[in-house]
């Protein structure tokens, strides 16, 4: 079965991240040296900034899926990240293997992400972001061809009916020739960046796309594949289309789905880990990554938004990272973590589908439990 248990385009999970020549400049060498130093003692003070730096561009964006949190919160963040953070990051972007630019909207939705976008790129950084498609202008596709490394658009259905109906919005042939359009821009310039995947929520009304999502994937010449990430439930409605709450159905599916990817040649990958699919026993990101929200709070992660580490706005970047907060929320991970760590769904620790599949009629509980703590934050497209 294709599957990689490790995510391809962003952060490593429980693996030792090996910085490529690429990137590779005297300041990040030496940043690796002592991230990976600290990151194996488990140190809760370190003397290394994060090896992934995700930098939320915005808060908006311009659909309303029914599965994100946007749709579910009635006041939700409409914000935009001002680019007057910019200069505040170049610290934190200096030492950055990875650049990701998404985190609670839809990137191509803030009128900055050019800035953003420029400044992470002028860093030789690997760039990435995931967006929902729509907004790829033919002017969007010429600044990120040759430029971005990767790009994820998010697909939970392979065609326009289906599509309209999971998104809530009749967007799929406009986002599709957008995509197609960015393939001929990277044709034309002899180019095989961006890299492209198709990024897929599984849910229990959705499982039954992921084939066509896979087609989609070949069609389209997405040498990344497919991403599979899991519904988190924004509210009591969705708590019935989790994967803890049908995991024989997850189970089948996944199978159905790796023999369908193998067939043709398209890689898939399960963001975290679902029932049949072994868990990375451990987060790295306390060490490794660090969350910048789009009003300048920093976070260990988008799950843990109930920790702000502090704002770049008021703090050096390297403060922060080394500051009470971060050292204090590195302690706790190591003894006791705190519960977004513990009901987490976004990384290959071990995971709330992984464990929930364990406990029963105690899900829907700790589900709930995990809602009401706040924990989950956003999701991004
Ligand atoms: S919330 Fe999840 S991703 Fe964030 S630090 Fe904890 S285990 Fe890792
Ligand atoms: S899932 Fe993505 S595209 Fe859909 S509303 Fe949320 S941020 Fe926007």
């Amino acid at each position: 079965m294709a599957v990689d248990r490790g995510n391809r385009l962003g952060h490593g999970g429980g693996r030792a991240v090996v910085i490529d020549a690429a990137t590779a400049t005297e300041a990040r060498m030496h940043n690796r040296a002592a991230l990976e130093r600290d990151r194996v003692e488990r140190s809760s003070e370190t003397r290394a900034l994060p090896s992934l730096l995700q930098i939320d561009v915005t808060g908006r964006c311009n659909m309303r899926c029914p599965f994100c949190y946007l749709a579910a919160d009635a006041k939700p963040a409409l914000r935009h990240m001002s680019p007057r953070l910019i200069p505040l990051l170049h610290p934190a972007l200096a030492a950055a293997e990875t650049v990701t630019l998404y985190g609670t909207g839809e990137p191509l939705a803030s009128p900055h992400f050019d800035d953003f976008f420029l400044a992470a790129a002028a860093t030789g950084a690997r760039t990435y972001f995931t967006t929902n498609g729509t907004l790829l202008s033919p002017r969007v596709c010429d600044l990120l061809v040759n430029r971005l490394t990767y790009l994820s658009v998010s697909f939970s259905a392979g065609d326009a009916e289906t599509f309209a109906r999971v998104h809530g919005h009749d967007y799929f042939d406009r986002i599709v020739r957008n995509v197609e359009h960015l393939i001929r821009e990277k044709e034309a310039s002899g180019t095989s960046h961006p890299r492209l995947r198709l990024s897929f929520v599984a849910a229990r009304n959705t499982l039954g796309n992921l084939p066509g999502v896979i087609r989609l994937a070949e069609r389209l010449r997405c040498s990344e594949g497919v991403a599979v990430s899991y519904l988190v439930a924004y509210d009591e409605k969705e708590l019935a289309n989790i994967a803890p709450n049908a995991p024989e159905e997850f189970r089948e599916a996944h199978a159905a789905a790796g023999a369908l990817a193998d067939s043709l040649g398209v890689p898939l990958a399960f963001k975290a880990a679902a029932p049949g699919v072994e868990a990375v026993p451990t987060c790295q990101r306390p060490w490794e990554a660090a969350f910048v929200r789009y009003d300048g709070d920093v976070f260990i992660c988008t799950e843990s938004a109930q920790h702000p580490l502090g704002s770049i706005t008021t703090t050096d970047f390297q403060d922060i990272w080394n500051g009470e907060a971060a050292v204090g929320f590195r302690t706790a991970f190591l003894s006791e973590p705190y519960l977004c760590c513990r009901y987490c769904n976004q990384c290959q620790n071990k995971t709330s589908v992984e464990r929930y599949a364990h406990l029963g009629g105690e899900l829907w509980v700790r589900e709930v439990t995990r809602l009401e703590s706040g924990c989950a934050s956003g999701g991004g497209a």
